[in-house]
């Protein structure tokens, strides 16, 4: 039995090699979480093809994004890393939870609204259901806890009432009603420094980007808009470069920035050169561990399917107890 107070679970969409925005907005608090709680993580494929075109490069952004996980310091001894349609209970358990969900429910969500604005041509049922399947998720593991930022609150408080809804109609408490772990985490902008990073935008600094890719991303990036020349005094408080050396660089060089930039005492592709070679340190490790999970992809795919048994132990606990408050036969 685990002496550890509870489970957390997260999903997160296969979107491939991961940048410095999904690091440090989510997976460096699930590495932290991993010492805490029993963690189950799943790489939610089947989510991904709720918007998905082309599905062709699935696989592989699954496979890219359990590296960069692992390389991160997931530890499959500590928590269950697994891919979510390597165990089909959640779809069995979505069904059953689409019974309980008023269609309006679903229609009136922001985040369907903004999805079928994105996707006009798309609007598919699989969409719509989007967060019934997300709930099916927390709930087949029994996750007591889910962590969030800010902005996705109602998403979980959406999975509470389903979960209650349910409990409620079938008169069971074979559903745990998960709570919001709400993390603190930096937004992380993109090197627009406008936007919130992200691939689709084409703003992202990739974890597993080369050295040289990474600094030309970093020279690119947009500094404080008033400062046009290089005698200009610049604000490093309205500058992305800056926000991104207090995350990476030590804090003498942080006040040197903070006081030269100020009196024009330093250059931006000075400062950014500085940022882009402490961002490479920082990130050597990291790229050594993935080039070593890289070399041996069979391992890779090993703690995969290791983690998708150990997370169906729980999903068929789970199943028993709901096919019997639903009156399914077994
Ligand atoms: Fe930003 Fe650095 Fe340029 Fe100041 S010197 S505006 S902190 S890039």
């Amino acid at each position: 039995m685990s002496l550890k107070p509870g489970r957390v679970f997260s999903g997160a969409r296969p979107t491939g090699r991961q940048h410095l925005g999904n690091y440090l907005g989510a997976i460096k608090n699930y590495v932290a979480l991993q010492d805490e709680y029993e963690c189950v993580y799943s790489i939610v494929d089947l989510h991904a093809l709720t918007t998905l075109e082309s599905t062709q490069d699935l696989r592989q952004n699954s496979y890219e994004m359990a590296l960069d996980w692992l390389a991160a310091g997931l530890d499959p001894q500590k928590c269950i890393i697994f891919i979510q349609s390597h165990v089909p209970e959640v779809t069995e358990l979505h069904t059953i939870l689409s019974m309980v969900t008023p269609l309006g429910k679903l229609t009136d969500l922001p985040t369907f609204k903004e999805k079928a604005r994105m996707h006009p041509h798309n609007i598919n049922y699989g969409l719509v259901g989007y967060p019934v399947l997300m709930t099916a998720d927390i709930a087949l593991y029994r996750a007591n806890w889910v962590p969030v930022g800010v902005d996705q609150a109602p998403h979980i408080e959406f999975s509470r009432e389903t979960i209650r809804s349910f409990n409620f109609h079938f008169n069971t408490n074979a559903l745990v009603e998960p709570q919001m772990k709400v993390t603190n985490v930096p937004k992380v902008l993109g090197i627009d420094g406008q936007q919130k990073m992200s691939k689709s935008l084409n703003n992202h600094i990739e974890l597993a980007a080369t050295p040289e890719e990474t600094q030309q991303r970093v020279l690119s990036m947009v500094t404080d808009p008033a400062r046009i020349r290089r005698t200009d005094p610049g604000n490093p408080d309205v500058c992305n470069v800056f926000s991104m050396h207090k995350i990476f660089s030590g804090s003498e060089e942080v006040e040197m920035i903070n006081v030269e930039c100020r009196r024009a005492g330093i250059g931006c592709v000075d400062c950014k050169k500085r940022l882009a070679k402490n961002m490479n340190a920082s990130l050597q490790p990291f790229r050594d561990r993935r080039a070593d999970f890289d070399s041996k992809p069979d391992q890779v795919w090993d703690i995969l399917h290791d983690g998708a048994r150990r997370a169906t132990v729980i999903a068929e606990e789970t199943m028993h107890d709901v096919r019997a408050a639903v009156g399914l036969a077994e």
